[in-house]
């Protein structure tokens, strides 16, 4: 049977097996897909010992994917310039090839809620690993303008110096989200930590009118605080994101397998908390 796993540190709340089990059920292919909890000292041994031992594909998470892209090739320019991977998997000669799926699918997982990026003036908030791997998505699409907001100023300001060849870039904190532009923005994206303990970043209500479309990159069986935040501000969409989760399986999972499962049908059941 074809190895694979996730990789983290925690690794307990992880629903990737349970995903990528299901997508091998729905394509007919036998998968063992499991959780590794691995000792940041020990994380290049045991992705070494996994792919030398027959294993086809890891998936990476918090802590791990900023030292995972520097273990491994990357798939493409998208991947050099996120500096995170959560994908790894070996090439037809051998070498260690590290890919990063969150972009895609978080790109996906919008469209799916038909909220488009094209020409829209986009809000992120938070700029770490996450922020980091969806960027080169997001700016693919080609948004009017780009406005990071984050606690410590000097990482978004590091995310603006080494995308600036490509977009120019915004950077305030939460409390200036106003400052940088009278208007509210078309899309936000939450992609801070701060949900896992019940909250959102501090920002101004005046960011958002009746259009603009929220998008939570933290999920959970309730409205996550962030979702809240938008509804209570009348924003006319507020998402989290399990859309996203799913969707960033499916493109590792093609990634592996050249098998592309039906997505929709996986977060319903989720949703529906089966
Ligand atoms: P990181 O730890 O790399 O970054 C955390 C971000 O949250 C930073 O911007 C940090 O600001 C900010 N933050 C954390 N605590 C606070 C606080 N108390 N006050 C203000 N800001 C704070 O995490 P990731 O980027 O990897 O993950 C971010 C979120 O995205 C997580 O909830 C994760 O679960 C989710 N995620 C979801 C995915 C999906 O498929 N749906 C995929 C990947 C991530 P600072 O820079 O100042 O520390």
């Amino acid at each position: 049977m074809k190895a694979f796993g996730v990789v983290g540190h925690p690794i307990g709340h992880s629903r990737s097996p349970e995903i990528h089990g299901q997508f091998a059920l729905q394509c007919k292919l036998d998968i063992d897909y499991l959780k590794f909890d691995v000792e940041p000292e020990k994380f290049d041994s045991f992705v070494s010992e996994f792919f030398a031992n027959g294993g086809v594909g890891l998936n990476i998470t918090v802590p791990f994917k900023e030292h995972a892209f520097r273990l491994s090739t990357p798939a493409s320019e998208k991947v050099k310039l996120s500096k995170a991977v959560n994908t790894l998997y070996l090439n037809e000669i051998g070498e260690l090839v590290g890919d990063n799926t969150d972009g895609p699918g978080l790109v996906k997982d919008l469209l799916n809620n038909d909220i488009l990026l094209e020409q829209k003036r986009l809000l992120i908030l938070g700029a770490g690993g996450a922020a980091r791997g969806i960027l080169p998505s997001i700016i693919e699409k080609s948004p009017a303008s780009i406005t990071i907001a984050n606690r410590t100023i000097e990482k978004a300001e590091q995310l603006q110096q080494e995308f600036s060849h490509l977009q120019s870039i915004d950077v305030v904190g939460f409390e200036d989200v106003d400052g940088v532009d009278t208007e509210p923005y078309d899309v936000i994206i939450n992609a801070t930590s701060l949900g896992i303990q019940g909250e959102t970043p501090n920002i101004s209500p005046k960011a958002v009118k009746s259009s603009t479309c929220c998008y939570d990159l933290m999920y959970s069986s309730d409205d996550t605080a962030f979702v809240k935040w938008a509804l209570d501000n009348k924003a006319q969409k507020a998402i989290d994101g399990l859309g996203m989760l799913v969707e960033q399986a499916a493109v590792s999972f093609e990634i592996w397998l050249g098998a592309i499962p039906d997505t929709r049908a996986i977060v319903d059941r989720i949703r529906r908390g089966e």
